[in-house]
């Protein structure tokens, strides 16, 4: 396992709560839009940080951190996952899984477990292949994302869906179509696109949409999910 990066204590990474985040190195996307181009593009080039030192520091703050947050690259591709949520939630803190979809086996067997308190899942585009792909930016299985959608809605977990809506990739149209694949799903949020540091630098000068835009799209939301947010506007 490699931790490609701790932050040691953020109040924006899980709502309502006081977490550290817990960034693994790798990914099996390559979304045009990620901030993370080195720990996604390079892992093997990112020095990791000690794994025992990142628990030494969450075993001493315990009581003031209420959770940790696994993101990444994508934390189900690595094989240490389950040891390493095993050990934190050993010294008191909740979980919550920041994850692509795409390993819903891994899903299925965290929260059948009873190892993950809260899974915020990304769908990126409608699920049709051809378009998932073009934003995925590479081949993507869209029935085992949307596995994963129903072993979320149906775990009982706290949960949310969130799509980053850089122009260009995802359409003002696609907000209702990615909505009727979640239909009465808890939470789904939006995303503001950020130009600052792309995987791809094409996109660096790509203007977000305008607020009303974005704020358009989570009002053609709202008659599909139970709750609807907005961030980075
Ligand atoms: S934004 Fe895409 S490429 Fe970046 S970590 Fe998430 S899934 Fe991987």
């Amino acid at each position: 396992m490699k931790i490609a990066g701790f932050l040691r204590t953020t109040l924006l990474d899980w709502d309502g709560k006081v977490a550290c985040t817990v960034y693994l190195a790798g990914c099996n996307f390559r979304c045009p839009y990620c901030h993370n181009r080195d720990l996604v593009l390079h892992p093997e080039a990112v020095q990791g940080l000690d794994q025992e030192a990142v628990l030494g520091y969450i075993g001493e703050h315990s009581d003031f951190l209420d959770g940790a947050v696994i993101s990444g690259g994508e934390p189900t591709l690595d094989p240490g996952l389950l040891d390493l949520i095993k050990r934190i939630r050993g010294k008191g803190l909740s979980i919550k899984l920041d994850t692509n979809g795409s390993r819903p086996e891994v899903l299925d067997d965290l929260i059948g477990a009873g190892l993950v308190d809260m899974v915020a899942m990304d769908i990126k585009a409608p699920l049709n292949a051809d378009r998932y792909s073009s934003v995925a930016g590479v081949p993507a299985d869209v029935e085992a994302l949307r596995r994963s959608i129903r072993i979320i809605m149906e775990s009982g977990v706290d949960y949310e869906f969130r799509t980053t809506v850089a122009p260009i990739l995802v359409k003002e149209r696609d907000i209702e179509e990615i909505c009727r694949e979640i239909r009465g799903a808890k939470c789904y949020c939006l995303h503001q696109f950020r130009p600052d540091v792309t995987l791809d630098d094409k996109l660096e000068v790509l203007d977000p949409y305008p607020e009303s835009k974005v704020l358009g799209m989570a009002e053609a939301a709202r008659p599909y999910v139970r709750r609807v947010k907005v961030r980075g506007i």
